[in-house]
């Protein structure tokens, strides 16, 4: 069986450090291993209108940041096919048919959608669309007959809906679709990323972002804002490391040269941990080790990120050339979709002589 990716980001703000952990690194690196027969990342313009109908504009000038910053992260357009996700009409035709196969507790039942759905104060109103979102995304995963989709953990219950799904279908058309499997990032803290604030995740939702487009003085202005341990008021005194947003993005980002570079008199991250447990350890002196650590993965995607900022309309053309392309294979998944349901009146010959057949006996 052909190995194949698919990842989607929501243009609904700037791709942030969170992203890059849980996802976009790990894209990166699967990309170029070359192992993957196909790769597909996908621009969720029409997940995005879900909880942004009121807002079209802001999703319109997202498209073009997103694709920015898949562009400077290393996203290859010769290996993989960027595409934007609402020129594709197959995805809702999949939609539809899908959404037969779930029910309404089901949908009740996912926790991504039932904490999505708190945040966004939605419970006393909540768009249809928004929720059954999950269904939309398991008619992207099969248009692409993706195997493997590299996401960070909030998408473990998307991809639990997607599997059931595909089991659903295929039991009840017949093998016809591919059963996906998530793949999280190997690194623990990259899992979720938290926000500067402290909250369990770093979301564009909630405004506790580190961008990748950030300058390094945004980053240092951050970093140094970023909650820490309450009870730790003095130097002096014992912090926690568990739950500290700025321990948890050194487990994310930091490697054993950034201390042979920058904290030489500690042997490793746990030695630094050790000591701001113990006590006598600044909070100051350990934010500017992590905005050296940042500074170093961040600068090179920011100058990558000026020269296509310099070349919009090639962008555009990046983003043309693979929606182009995803709709070939989209069509494709389609007509096997509509063959197993049946619903293939015109092209399936053999029932149209039976039906000659019949009329005439
Ligand atoms: P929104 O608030 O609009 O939902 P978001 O910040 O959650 O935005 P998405 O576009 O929904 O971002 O997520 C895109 C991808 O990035 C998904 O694979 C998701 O798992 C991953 N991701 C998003 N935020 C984080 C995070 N804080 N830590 C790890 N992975 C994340
Ligand atoms: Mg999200």
């Amino acid at each position: 069986m052909k190995k194949i990716i698919l990842t989607a980001d929501r243009p609904t703000g700037k791709l942030h450090i969170g992203h890059y952990a849980g996802s976009l690194k790990n894209r990166v690196k699967l990309q170029n291993s070359g192992e993957y027969d196909k790769i597909f990342i996908m621009i969720a313009d029409a997940q995005a209108l879900t909880d942004n109908a009121d807002n079209p504009e802001k999703v319109r000038q997202n498209i073009i940041e997103v694709a920015l910053d898949y562009l400077s992260c290393g996203i290859d357009p010769q290996k993989s096919t960027i595409l934007i996700q609402s020129q594709i009409p197959q995805l809702c035709e999949l939609t539809f048919y899908y959404a037969n196969l779930v029910t309404v507790s089901r949908l009740q039942r996912n926790p991504t959608v039932k904490s999505e759905i708190k945040m966004r104060n939605f419970e006393a109103s909540i768009p249809v669309g928004f929720f059954t979102y999950p269904i939309s995304q398991a008619a992207d995963i099969t248009a692409f007959d993706a195997t493997t989709v590299p996401v960070g953990e909030d998408q473990k219950p998307m991809l639990e809906q997607t599997s059931e799904i595909v089991r659903k279908f295929n039991s009840v058309y017949g093998r016809t679709l591919v059963e996906p499997s998530i793949l999280l990032p190997d690194n623990k803290a990259s899992l979720r990323l938290p926000g500067t604030d402290g909250m369990a995740k770093m979301s564009k939702s909630l405004g506790n972002c580190i961008y990748l487009s950030d300058s390094a003085d945004q980053i240092r202005k951050k970093v140094m804002g970023m909650f820490t341990d309450p009870d730790h008021l003095r130097v002096a005194d014992p912090g926690k490391v568990d739950g500290n947003p700025v321990f948890i993005y050194l487990d994310a980002f930091s490697k054993q040269e950034h201390f042979d570079r920058y904290l030489p008199e500690y042997e490793n991250l746990d030695a630094l941990k050790n000591h701001y447990r113990r006590g006598g350890l600044g909070d100051v002196k350990v934010k500017k080790f992590l905005i050296s650590v940042l500074e170093e993965e961040l600068e090179p995607i920011r100058e990558r990120r000026k020269i296509y900022e310099h070349d919009i309309p090639g962008v555009y053309d990046i983003l043309k050339k693979g929606t182009e392309k995803a709709l070939e294979t989209a069509s494709a998944t389609m007509s096997r979709v509509k063959d197993a349901m049946k619903i293939n009146y015109f092209e399936d010959r053999q029932f149209i002589s039976e039906q000659i057949k019949k009329y005439s006996e």
